[in-house]
This record gives C-alpha cells, structure tokens and sequence, in this order.
C-alpha cells in the first residue's frame, strides 16, 4: 500500500529524523521545515545529482552560486518589484485568507484566468458561488494585490534608502552575470548556466508540508542560444528532464504528467511553458517548469542597467541577445514527490505489517547498514563498518533484536543491511540482506566491496 494520507508521511518523516517543525521547542513557526540527520543526507544527495547531470557532465553547461541579496534596480528592471504578486481575498465572516486564483483553480480547474483583472476573478468567484472552504460563507472583500517579496533592510540605518529584497528566485542572479560567465569561459553560443539555492515567497497560503513554503531552494537553469537556431531546444531540454525523473531519480512515469500551458495561460515573459506535474497525496500539483522566456530577461537587464547584454558570434560578427530555455525546479517539492511515491506498509506473510522506505538507490541516505548479530561480534563488526565508510554511506547498528534492527533499516531506506553472525569468524563470510525482496545470500567478506559496488551501480 502507498501513501495516500499525508499525516502518515509527515509522522514518519518526522520520526525517523527526515524532517522536523521548524522552530519545534518555541511551538513552531508556521509552515517551516528543518531537516534532520536523514533528510539534510539525501537533500544533499538530491542537489548534486541534479548538479552533475544538468551542470559538471552536460557538454553545454556551466555553474554559479549569486547573492540572496541584489541591487533592488535588478528586481525593478526583471518587472519583480510591481509585478511579483498574487491576489489576496478574506472571507469577512471568518477571516480565512486565500490566493483568489487558487481558490478558483481548485473549484474549476477548466477555466483559464491568467490576464483577468483583480474584480474579474471576484466576480467568477461570486458568479460560481465558490463559497469560503472554512466556514462556507459567500462573503468575501475585494481582491488586492500581495507583494511576495520579502523585504528587509542593508546597512546600519533603515530607511527607504536602505531597502533590499531577498532574492524569489535565483534565476535573476544568472542574468545579470551572463557577460561575466561568458566572458571569463570564452563560451559559445549555445550554453547554459546552472544555479541553485535558497529562494524566499512571502506566499499567502503556504502548506502541503514542504510543498509550499516561504523559504525553498530552487535548481535552475538558464539556457542560452541563438533565436534563429533550427533546433528545438525547448524538447531538447524537456526531454532532457524527463530523462532526469526516469533514470536519475526514479520517478514513478505513471504519477508525473506533463502539461502545456495554453496560450491565454502563458505569463507575459513567455513564449512557451510546460509544467510537469505530480500527484501528491493532497492532489495534482506543479513539480518543474520549463519555459521558453525569448529574450525577456537579458533585454530588460540591458534596458534596466544601460549595459550592453548583446552577445556577440566571433565566427559570423552577428550581434544579438540570446533566447532562454529555463527549466526550473523546487528542491523540496521533488523531495516530496520522492518521498510520497516511496513509503510503502508490507503485510508480511506472518501477520504483520512492514513499512519500508522504497527510496532510489542514488538517494537512499544509507547504501548499508553493519549489524553485529550477538555482542562477540561487535568489534569485528565495527572494524568492518570502518572499512566500508571509505566507500559507501554506511550506518553502524547495535540495539536492538535483529528483525528490529531490519524493520528500522527499512524504515529508513537503507539499501543493504549485512550482518555479521556467528559463522562469520569460520566461513569469513556476511549476510546480505535486500530492503526490497528481504532476500538473503552469504558473501565472503573478501568479495563484499565488489558485490556491493556492482549492486550499488
Ligand atoms: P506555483 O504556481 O506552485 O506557485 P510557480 O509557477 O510560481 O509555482 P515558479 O516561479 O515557476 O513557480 O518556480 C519554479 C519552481 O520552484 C516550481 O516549479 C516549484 O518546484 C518551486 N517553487 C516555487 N514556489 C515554491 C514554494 N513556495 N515552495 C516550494 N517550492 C516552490
């Protein structure tokens, strides 16, 4: 059985060291997440698969790390500062607060709303009597506009002079480093530039537990090329993520849909998006975009800066702003697509009920566990658990009866759980148990790296 009850989920993150509340011995902050001992393991492991694949081993790409913290006049140019808002409405009765076009989105999900006015979307709410979700009323206020820039103050005095925002996306950062990156790499068109980190939405109706929250870490990437290049660099890229999900990550193809945004749906920079989304255990929701943005962002930092952003092709001397392929991704969202499609609960055939952590091999925070079966052997054990450390994500396990020590390994995720017994000493060889088959085989200690490197492959 998969998980459809996302209580279960957050319990099991939570007690396994996955992920706690933030703030938890304060009572909390609202919808914040800290990572545990588990969850930072395969956050990490996450972020540099992702890093690899789409930045240190594609023929095109090349890395960043910008500031959270930019020149406001980069917010101001990239049409942030005026535009980065969504529409808050309350219901008068009781006082619940929702994204007005979410709440229609969730009511009538054929509708298309992007480009209505703020007193449109009041009225389709109130023509359709989508009534308050809480308390079920048909009282609303009217609709504003919500900045979701979170802003704060650089330097000792905080005045108007002083305000900066922290960054909603690292995509800008990539921007206005363009003629940097390609100056100092001497690339050529095409190429692109990867990026990831910490962005912040004051978003109105964070939740879902880390599907939504205010503070996030995005992976992106700015891909570059010539406008007039025959190739399709949008399916490139596309296709370039699925390959991702499939063989990377190990997506379930049967949760994740890939949707094509309508043309009254595009936002104002695009030229072309794609959504692919997943089926969470709350509902349908976006993982990853992928956007054709033209040359939206360079012209506007060209404009705003008074910078010259045009690339210029040596081989041809043709001058232009490049367009961009951006597919864009939240850190914790796929975590959470992971997360959802791997807790399964096994009814054993002796009665009772397993919960086993099917996460991909790339991402298990564990490969293996070391367990000494009875204390004699536990110096033998530990001298081994020593020796795998230098090749793999090893955890050593003591307490506990066996079948415990099984149950807690697959709770987790842990791929291979090796034992050593009593035989051991005399037949030099482990047990190797499977998480997911629970199959069991004797392997000569002397062989155990080159078994587990070509199951770990
Ligand atoms: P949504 O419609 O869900 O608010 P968006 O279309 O505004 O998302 P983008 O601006 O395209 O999202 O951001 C790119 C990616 O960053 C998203 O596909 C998602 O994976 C992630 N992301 C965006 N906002 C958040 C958030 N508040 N919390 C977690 N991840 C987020």
């Amino acid at each position: 059985m998969s998980i459809e009850n996302m209580d279960e989920l957050i319990n099991h993150l939570k007690s396994q060291g996955f992920v706690f509340q933030g703030s938890e011995i304060y009572g909390g902050l609202a919808n914040s997440w800290d990572y545990g001992p588990l969850g930072v393991e395969i956050k990490s492991k996450l972020k540099s698969l992702w890093w690899k694949y789409f930045v240190k081993k594609n023929e095109f790409n090349v890395g960043l790390d910008s500031s959270i913290i930019l020149n406001d006049n980069v917010w101001k140019s990239s049409g942030h500062i005026g535009n980065f808002n969504d529409p808050l409405i309350d219901c008068k009765n009781c006082k619940a607060r929702y994204r007005a076009d979410k709440l229609i989105e969730e009511n009538l999900p054929n509708i298309v709303i992007s480009g209505c006015t703020l007193e449109q979307l009041k009225a389709i709410i109130l023509e359709n009597k989508i009534n308050c979700p809480k308390c079920g009323k048909l009282d609303y206020t009217d609709i504003r506009k919500f900045e979701l820039m979170f802003k704060t103050y650089q330097g000792v005095i905080a005045d108007d002079s002083s305000v900066v925002h922290l960054r909603p996306e690292t995509a800008q950062g990539i921007f206005i480093n363009f003629k940097n990156v390609q100056r100092t790499t001497r690339k050529k068109i095409p190429f692109g530039i990867g990026q990831m980190g910490k962005s912040f939405r004051n978003e109105i109706t964070p939740g879902n537990f880390i599907f939504r929250t205010r503070e996030f870490e995005q992976m992106e990437l700015e891909f570059f090329f010539n406008p007039n290049d025959s190739k399709d660099w949008f399916e490139y890229w596309l296709n370039k993520v699925i390959i991702f999900l499939n063989e990377e990550i190990n997506l379930d193809s049967k949760k994740y849909h890939i949707r094509h945004h309508e043309r009254e749906e595009l936002s104002h920079y695009s030229k072309k998006t794609v959504d692919i989304e997943f089926d969470f255990p709350f509902g349908r929701g976006e993982l990853w975009g992928i956007s054709h943005r033209g040359d939206f962002d360079l012209k506007a930092h060209q404009n705003g800066s008074k910078q010259n952003l045009m690339y210029l092709d040596t081989d041809t001397n043709e001058k232009y702003l490049p367009n961009v392929i951006e597919p864009s991704v939240g850190v914790e969202r796929l975590l959470l697509a992971i997360f959802s499609q791997s807790y399964v609960e096994e009814l054993l055939d002796d009665g009772t009920k397993r919960i086993v952590f099917k996460l991909p091999k790339k991402l298990a925070p564990y490969q293996i566990a070391i367990i000494p079966l009875q204390k004699q052997q536990n110096d033998k054990a530990y001298e081994l658990f020593n020796e795998l450390l230098t090749d793999f994500d090893a955890v050593y396990d003591i307490t506990g009866n066996i079948g415990k020590r099984y149950r807690r390994q697959d709770a987790i995720g842990t791929l291979y759980c090796i034992t050593i017994d009593f035989d051991s000493e005399a037949d030099k060889k482990v047990t190797v148990r499977e998480r997911d088959t629970m199959q069991q085989e004797r392997i000569l200690i002397s062989e155990l790296k080159n078994y587990l490197e070509q199951k770990l492959k």
